[in-house]
């Protein structure tokens, strides 16, 4: 169990695991709460936030450049989108997959959606793999670390965003 988190961080990847069975136990989304109230995730490292997107870096990354995005309404899934939220989710999280690919030098970037358990909230993940770093969906469960340079690395991706990279 991870013990050894910067001071800094808005909680412990093992408080916040506790923190977030609590609010379930309760019925509550963390997402929602966290929008509602910066307890959980806070506002680091973030690379876009308007009235119906968050994106920002994963805290706990498992790949460098791990980049969550939020689709703030409530959904417990995808499969609960409209066509017009699926278009522009979507196509947000190509703009940043491609933002990925510039500031990084990402050559391909993954996307995964899970949102498990009751209740969870859509958020999609983008997993970069930089030049050397081998394929494969393993990458996926690989062993979370601590986000290191975050608010550089999030200038970057967030310069390459705005440059509409492509
Ligand atoms: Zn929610």
């Amino acid at each position: 169990m991870r013990t050894t988190m910067p001071s800094d961080d808005p909680l412990s990847y093992q408080r916040l695991g506790e923190r977030v069975a609590e609010l379930r136990a309760q019925g509550i989304c963390p997402t929602c709460h966290d929008l509602a109230t910066g307890e959980l995730f806070g506002v680091q490292s973030g690379i876009l936030d308007d009235d119906r997107f968050r994106v920002a870096l994963e805290q706990h990354p498992r790949a460098r450049g791990h980049t969550i995005i939020i689709y703030k309404p409530h959904r417990d899934d995808f499969t609960e989108l409209t066509p017009d939220e699926t278009s522009a989710l979507f196509g947000l999280a190509t703009r940043v997959a491609n933002a990925l690919k510039q500031a990084l030098g990402a050559e391909k970037v993954y996307l995964v959606t899970m949102c498990d358990g009751t209740p969870n909230h859509l958020h999609l993940q983008l997993l970069p793999r930089l030049p050397g770093e081998p394929i494969g969906s393993r990458r996926f469960v690989a062993p979370r670390g601590v986000l290191e340079d975050g608010e550089r690395l999030a200038t970057a991706i967030r310069a390459a965003l705005e440059q509409g990279a492509s």
